[in-house]
């Protein structure tokens, strides 16, 4: 078997970073070898997996790939460690300012960077239904509603703007509306309404592990490929 490609788990202390850690062993083709949070972590190694601060990022060992779900507020310096020590990153953390998107652009020139505001399969086969019924559903309205936890930062959605884009390239002009109640995981309807008649296409995601573990396969896929920024398409669904 070829060596498991080493991982970086970043936000590892948060929701998303507790699921990948928890189902990380589960493959034997990676190791968690790092695992960095916003704060001081309360111990220094759990499970033999050393824990780091983001202050101390430039302390992490060696790595082949990055897995990043955290805020924006940590991942430029990510970034430029990937950079620095020529490790993959693939990134899920939502809500990312312009700037930070043309940093992904400048950094694909010499890592391979994947970054998905939703790493689960059904969203990948759900952008490209939305971007059919919107190129044949000519000039009726399209609106996203979607709806998550109390605790979520961003609004719409990360997923909810990367339907919009689907929808845009279909021809629609997306209208956004959004819903944060109680512990909802991510549902998104993406609704098409003309006269007399209604299309609705929905995802539910009922539980956070679809995306570690979309993330952790893309984790590895992505480790030895050439520089260049990929989609969550190119790498789930492509013969392997
Ligand atoms: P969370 O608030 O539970 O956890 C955030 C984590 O980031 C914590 O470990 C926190 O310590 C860490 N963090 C905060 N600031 C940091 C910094 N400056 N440097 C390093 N780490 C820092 O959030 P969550 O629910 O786990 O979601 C994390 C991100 O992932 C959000 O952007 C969310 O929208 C996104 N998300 C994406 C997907 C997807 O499939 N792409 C799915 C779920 C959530």
């Amino acid at each position: 078997m070829n060596t498991p490609v080493r991982v970086l788990v970043h936000g590892a202390s948060g929701r998303m970073g507790q699921s990948l850690s928890r189902l990380a062993p589960e493959r034997r083709d990676l190791q968690v070898v790092a695992a960095v949070s916003g704060s001081r972590p309360s111990q220094r190694v759990v499970d033999g997996v050393p824990q780091f601060a983001a202050s101390e990022l430039y302390g992490v060992p060696n790595f082949d790939v990055a897995v990043d779900f955290s805020l924006p507020a940590g991942f430029d310096a990510l970034l430029a460690l990937c950079v620095e020590r020529g490790a993959a990153l693939v990134s899920g953390t939502t809500g990312l300012a312009p700037e930070q998107q043309s940093a992904i652009d400048a950094g694909a020139a010499r890592i391979a960077v994947l970054s998905a505001a939703n790493f689960s399969l059904g969203v990948v086969v759900l952008g490209d239904l939305v971007r059919r019924a919107a190129a044949a559903l000519e000039g009726w309205d399209c609106d996203i509603v979607e709806s998550h936890h109390v605790h979520k930062k961003d609004t719409p959605s990360g997923t909810a703007l990367a339907l919009g884009a689907s929808a845009g390239q279909g021809g629609a002009e997306p209208r956004y509306a959004a819903l944060r109640a109680g512990d909802i995981i991510g549902e998104h309807t993406v609704q098409f309404t003309g006269m007399g008649e209604r299309v609705e296409l929905v995802h539910r995601a009922t539980n956070r592990d679809i995306f570690a573990r979309g993330a952790l396969l893309a984790a590895v896929r992505l480790a030895d490929r050439p520089p260049g920024r990929y989609t969550l398409r190119d790498i789930l669904l492509a013969d392997q």
